[in-house]
């Protein structure tokens, strides 16, 4: 077995980190403040080409394994964690919309990959979270039309997004086999939004979106009538390993912080990083992070290797953030009660890591689907 990069991904790591470091993490801790992102980090971020992952190449994208993917969301992460989502929508959105016809693709993508606008993804609804096939939302066939109405809610970068991923159901006869998936122009007249104000994940801009007879163009379907439900769980699995890996990025960026403030800060005539009950912690969680980081990129291995990987990418999306929700728990005691102001980044990043216990599916679900792929499905308790 190997556990390590390969020649091109350290060199491309690398690149990452660096370029990271220099032109996103300064300005993190500010930008964790507002409520939307600016657009010139959208650009400097498509400049390296990090809007583009997964798109063809003729609109500007770059198709990469998913050990790479991983390797940039992480280093983005470690800058700025609310940076890391648009990288990882426009990956996931980029395998979706190359379900729609060529003209779609060449109205959408272009933007995306320069960093001018943004798209979103709506599976949640008022009455629905973890139960996707579920969806109340519908989409009524009218000629070349499909007409959606319905409430869509908890909706990463719905404020900023100028166009939206949304399920609804084509079929209601029918569970998960009636959702379909549509991309959705979101600046039209039937169409409105409202903004959620959350504790952390501020950038991100969660929003509801309220559809009042949208007509969206057959065009805009992705996929066959039906298939929603399968285009999110067969291609999004993944995108839920990169969630974990920005969240050991976050953990990362503490620890070091921690490490440094450990070794300078000075109690009873010591460095603090000279007791074990600081350096003990800075242990367990250099370890608890590196155990995150490897069953990750195991993961995206598996992807690249084209093996069905759905328990593993569980098992990540379980357990890092709550490796970083500990781990920077832990480095904001190990910097005492400056830790707790708003000054150091601390207090805030653990806002942050603390939605991906809920994003994408909760650490509930994720355990079900471990539980499905180890006992069986008639261990489900549904
Ligand atoms: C920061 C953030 C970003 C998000 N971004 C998006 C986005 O871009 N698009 C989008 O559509 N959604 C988004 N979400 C929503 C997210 O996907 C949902 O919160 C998640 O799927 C859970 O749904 P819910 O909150 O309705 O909880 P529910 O499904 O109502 O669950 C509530 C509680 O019950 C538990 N539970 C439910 N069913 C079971 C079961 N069968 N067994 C055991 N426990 C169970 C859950 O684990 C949870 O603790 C985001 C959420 C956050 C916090």
């Amino acid at each position: 077995m190997s556990f390590g990069f390969n020649e091109s991904q350290e060199m491309f790591r690398r690149e990452m980190h660096n370029f990271s470091q220099k032109e996103l993490a300064p300005g993190a801790k500010e930008r964790a403040k507002l409520d939307y992102i600016p657009s010139d980090v959208l650009k400097k971020m498509a400049g390296m080409g990090l809007l583009g992952f997964n798109v063809p190449e003729r609109y500007g994208g770059e198709t990469i394994d998913w050990v790479s993917l991983g390797i940039s969301t992480e280093a983005v992460g470690q800058a700025d964690f609310n940076l890391s989502l648009p990288t990882i929508l426009s990956a996931g959105i980029g395998i979706a919309l190359q379900m729609a016809p060529e003209e779609v693709q060449a109205q959408w993508f272009p933007p995306v990959v320069a960093g001018e606008t943004m798209l979103s993804l709506a599976t949640t609804e008022p009455g629905l979270g973890s139960d996707v096939a579920n969806t109340a939302c519908r989409a009524v066939r009218d000629g070349t039309s499909y007409i959606l109405s319905g409430e869509k809610t908890s909706v990463s970068l719905g404020m900023q997004s100028s166009a939206c991923i949304v399920f609804a159901k084509t079929d209601p006869t029918q569970g998960a086999r009636g959702v379909t998936a549509f991309l959705v122009p979101l600046e039209q007249e039937r169409v409105s939004r409202s903004r959620i104000l959350d504790m952390g994940c501020k950038p991100i801009g969660r929003a509801s979106i309220f559809l009042d007879n949208v007509a969206v163009p057959e065009s805009h379907r992705l996929g066959e009538e039906g298939r929603g439900f399968h285009l999110v769980m067969s291609q999004f699995d993944t995108i839920r390993v990169l969630l974990g890996l920005i969240c050991m990025g976050a953990a990362q960026t503490s620890l070091d912080e921690a490490i440094n403030y450990a070794k300078q800060r000075m109690a009873f005539g010591k460095p603090i990083g000279k007791f074990e009950g600081v350096s003990f912690k800075i242990a367990e969680a250099a370890t608890m992070i590196e155990a995150g980081r490897l069953l990750s990129y195991r993961a995206l291995a598996m992807k690249d290797a084209g093996q069905f990987h759905a328990k593993e990418s569980a098992m990540v999306k379980w357990l890092c953030p709550v490796i970083a929700v500990d781990v920077i728990h832990n480095c904001l005691l190990i910097h005492g009660q400056i830790g707790y102001s708003e000054e150091y980044p601390l207090e805030q990043r653990l806002r942050d890591v603390m939605g991906f216990e809920l994003a994408d599916g909760t650490a509930d679900i994720m355990k079900l689907i471990i539980v499905r792929e180890i006992m069986g499905r008639e261990y489900l308790p549904y």
